[in-house]
């Protein structure tokens, strides 16, 4: 409404900002009866051998629907989850869920690939990380070396002291530690020497600029470069094509993520695409 002058204008501001509260008191309601309902969904993306397309592991990822239907993106509910402090729970809920179905497959012998969870800058700020985490996997018998933990630069950013040594016990104990969407914020190569990281994941707009930017190609390969010297394991995200596949490995890039490969699916697939994969190996 670029053209609507004065008390219309106003109006529409108003609006629009009642609308967006509305909303956001919708999703947290929804975020409350989730957790009461024990009504969160777990879902696992894939992360593949860019070489052979092997699954190599996968990435933890929560779904919310509301009552009526509407699946709402984690874009949109996690911010406010943090901002109203359900972080703690939801985080809470996600970890066990995880760990109870990696100790439930380990029963049925099926061995348990990679998995990283996204934690927020919340969890490593209280004592979520520091304390509940490291007892919730010994609880279900879940090898601390099998999960990654995923953090963006942010949370490195905002947290520095804090994170520094949440973030040391944790990988002492075995966790790995991820840098999630690396390259889309401040990044820092100091974070890369500052805290204790295994793992570089990098941010998907790189693939997106691959055909547009020339910059943007040689950052990225001077980001999987530095990482393997490094001795980092480098996963890139959002592998959407074939293109962009071979690209990756030509760069020396080891794993990816993406809907060319595999969109995040249910637990029970996963597990039927990683027993296809055993048996063909054999
Ligand atoms: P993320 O950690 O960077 O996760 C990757 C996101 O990229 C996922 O979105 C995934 O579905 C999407 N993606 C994967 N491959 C492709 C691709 O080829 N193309 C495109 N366009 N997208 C792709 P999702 O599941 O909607 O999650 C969005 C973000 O929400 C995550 O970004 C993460 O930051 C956050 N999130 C999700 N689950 C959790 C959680 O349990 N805890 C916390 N704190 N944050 C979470
Ligand atoms: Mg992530
Ligand atoms: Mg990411
Ligand atoms: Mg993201």
């Amino acid at each position: 409404h670029a053209k609507v002058r004065g008390k219309n204008q106003y109006q529409f501001y108003t609006e629009d900002l009642m609308q967006a509260a509305r909303r956001r008191m919708r999703l947290e309601n929804g975020l409350r009866a989730a957790l009461v309902q024990n009504d969160f969904d777990l879902v696992f993306q894939p992360i593949v051998d860019l070489k052979t397309g092997l699954v190599q592991g996968a990435e933890a990822l929560l779904r919310l629907e509301l009552d009526n239907g509407e699946a709402v993106s984690p874009d949109e509910f996690i911010p406010i989850a943090e901002q109203t402090g359900l972080i703690s729970e939801i985080s809470k809920w996600m970890c066990e869920k995880v760990f109870r179905t990696l100790s439930d497959w380990s029963r049925q012998g099926i061995s348990v690939p990679d998995i990283t969870i996204n934690l927020s800058g919340r969890d490593i700020q209280g004592d979520f990380a520091s304390v509940h985490l490291a007892a919730l996997a010994r609880q279900h018998g879940v090898n601390p070396d099998n999960v990654t933990l995923e953090l963006t630069e942010g949370v490195l950013m905002d947290n520095q002291s804090a994170a520094l040594e949440t973030l040391s016990d944790l990988r002492k104990l075995g966790f790995g530690i991820a840098i999630d969407d690396f390259g889309s914020g401040f990044s820092s190569l100091a974070y890369m020497r500052m805290y204790p990281i295994t793992t570089i994941k990098i941010d998907r707009s790189f693939l997106q600029n691959m055909d547009k930017d020339a910059a943007d190609i040689i950052i990225l390969q001077a980001i999987i470069d530095l990482s393997n010297r490094l001795g980092l394991r480098v996963i890139c995200e959002g592998v959407e094509t074939p293109e962009q596949a071979t690209r990756l490995a030509e760069y020396g890039c080891s794993y990816g993520q993406g809907f060319y490969y595999h969109r995040p699916m249910h637990p029970t697939d996963f597990i039927s695409l990683i027993t296809a994969q055993n048996k063909n190996q054999k």
